[in-house]
């Protein structure tokens, strides 16, 4: 199946067979990623009266019972809700279904990004940008944060992605901000204007073969009543 869409002055091909998925699933039996310093996800068989829910110990179904943080353990988008007192969800802010993105690779410097590395982002798939981050191993589906500095932007580069006019930022490391700053410096730049039309994602993991330019992405929120929830990004690829 393919259909045309125009973006900006241009009519643009998707290709809507072959989706490029960007997420790190929360896992529970696997090795996990490991983000500030948070427990691993945990699960464990639902049980009441007779009923235990694992059939490999002889119940009649699987249920489990899931322990995780969206923040903590996988790819997750999170809302202005994050950093208000007021409790806001995200699956009421990420509504949208295709979204002109553009995925970027960037070398950080000491851990940092910098408004120089992003200055030659233009064009009209900027709503939403993939900052990809190297080195690029797959590895980082099960790193653990606490043995590295992850890396984050400086304020003048979230200020820039901000005037792009960027409205959902997806990232491969466990915060837009240093991971120590209390503060939040970055996620309130960039949450500063129209809060509720914009998302932050992060923890995702783009391999290599993706390669950097223009699709359309699907954030793919799960249905959960937080701040944050679990996401699965997929890329579409698009052609003139
Ligand atoms: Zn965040």
């Amino acid at each position: 199946m393919q259909m045309t869409v125009k973006i900006g002055k241009n009519d643009y091909r998707v290709d809507l067979k072959s989706p490029c998925n960007i997420s790190i699933p929360v896992s529970f039996d696997k090795k996990q990623l490991s983000a500030f310093g948070g427990s691993p996800a945990k699960k464990e068989a639902y049980k009441a009266g007779g009923f235990v829910g694992d059939v490999r110990q002889g119940g009649s179904c699987n249920c489990e019972v899931y322990s995780f943080s969206p923040h903590l353990n996988g790819t997750h988008t999170e809302c202005v809700g994050h950093i208000t007192g007021k409790r806001i969800a995200v699956h009421d802010i990420a509504t949208e279904s295709l979204i002109p993105v553009t995925l970027v690779t960037v070398t950080p410097k000491k851990s940092l990004i910098t408004d120089a590395m992003l200055k030659k982002l233009k064009g009209d798939f900027l709503e939403a940008l993939i900052i990809r981050t190297l080195p690029n191993g797959n590895n980082k589906a099960t790193r653990n944060y606490s043995k590295v500095a992850p890396p984050y932007f400086t304020a003048e580069a979230m200020h820039h992605i901000v005037k792009l006019g960027v409205r959902h930022l997806l990232v491969d490391f466990p915060s837009v901000d240093r991971v120590d700053d209390d503060k939040l410096v970055n996620h309130r730049i960039f949450w500063a204007k129209n809060p509720l039309t914009k998302t932050i994602t992060e923890l995702v993991y783009a391999p290599d073969k993706i390669k950097d330019g223009h699709y359309l992405l699907n954030l793919q929120v799960a249905a959960f009543d937080g701040d944050a929830a679990p996401s699965r990004p997929v890329l579409y690829r698009v052609s003139k």
